[in-house]
């Protein structure tokens, strides 16, 4: 349904994604995992075209359906964001209009899709909470995003995007800036939305628990590139990228357990595989042509994938 094919962006002309390709098919919930700074947001800003004047797209395609969504005019994408991709932000009582009640933000959402009543929008936007387990969701509805807890709001925004039942569910860290104990409501709200709604899910986590589950595919981002691609099993049970290894040792936040080492790619990487100054098992040839191999649909972009006892 989403096909990412050989995408590079840039900011400012400094490379921010390079050559990442991959597919999110219908119904099914893609995670990409990474340290900050590989470049995740700036995926799912592209897909909805919201780079903004910094950023471009200096190679490769992206196509929802066969529609070259990088080709659409702001207009229609605007259009395709309301109705057909919908977006759950990471710090949702931080992006929601702070002075308009919940449950009239509802309304408008809807509005820019059908002809609805406030009171309909009011009671389909209830029965959605509800069935993510959000209690009250008639006081929630006369309520400022101020007035609820982080928590709350960032359920409420997946019930916002289920409400206008998209065929793409687009959501940057979606529990990422919540204490470990409210985590846990959003992921089960998560996977309700998961459950209840048909429409795919592109997720960007630092949470491995999030990603073990709900995830039916894995993309691991490091330095702008994808590193390995595949199946949840494949890539939680038999990761082969050094990298991929060291992040699924590293347990459940994999936020700082990693020396950040940014700035020897972006200064000096060359053509060099961008793991190669932290890889144990780089070679020659991984300096000056790094390569990709592949195990049916799983892809490690490694000249040395290992196999065998994970988290050596
Ligand atoms: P992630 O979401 O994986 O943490 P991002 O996609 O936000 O990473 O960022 C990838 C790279 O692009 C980083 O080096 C970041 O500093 C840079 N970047 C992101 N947004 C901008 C921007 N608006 N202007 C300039 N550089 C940016
Ligand atoms: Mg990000």
């Amino acid at each position: 349904m989403l096909e990412i094919k050989n995408l590079s962006i840039a900011y400012n002309d400094r490379p921010a994604v390079e050559d990442v390709s991959f597919t999110v098919q219908a119904g099914e919930t893609v995670s990409i995992v990474g340290e900050s700074g590989s470049g995740k947001s700036t995926i799912l800003r592209a897909v909805q075209g919201l780079l903004g004047r910094e950023g471009s797209v200096i190679g490769g395609s992206v196509e929802f359906d066969g529609v070259s969504l990088l080709d659409l005019s702001k207009e229609e994408m605007r259009r395709y964001r309301g109705a057909v991709i919908a977006t759950v932000p990471q710090q949702a009582g931080q992006s929601m209009d702070p002075i308009t009640r919940i449950g009239r933000q509802f309304h408008e959402a809807i509005l820019t899709k059908r002809k609805i009543t406030r009171s309909e929008s009011d009671s389909l936007a209830a029965e959605c909470m509800r069935s993510l387990s959000i209690k009250e969701p008639e006081k929630i509805l006369n309520s400022y995003p101020a007035m609820l807890s982080g928590g709350t709001n960032q359920r409420v925004a997946l019930a916002m995007a289920m409400v206008m039942e998209p065929r793409l569910i687009l959501a940057d860290e979606p529990t990422s800036a919540l204490d470990v104990t409210v985590q846990v409501e959003v992921v089960e709200a998560m996977l309700a939305l998961k459950r209840q709604c048909d429409a795919a899910i592109l997720m960007v986590t630092h949470n491995m628990g999030v990603v073990a589950q709900m995830s039916d595919h894995v993309g691991v981002m490091y330095n702008g590139r994808l590193l390995e691609w595949g199946t949840r099993e494949e890539i939680l049970e038999d990761p082969r990228h050094p990298y991929t290894r060291a992040l699924t040792a590293s347990g459940l936040r994999m936020d700082g357990t990693l020396p950040k080492v940014k700035t020897i790619y972006r200064e000096n990487v060359g053509g060099s595989c961008v793991y190669y100054a932290r890889c144990p098992y780089a070679s020659e040839e991984c300096r000056t042509s790094p390569e990709m191999s592949t195990d049916g649909g799983h892809a490690v972009m490694c000249r040395h994938p290992q196999e065998g006892a994970a988290h050596e």
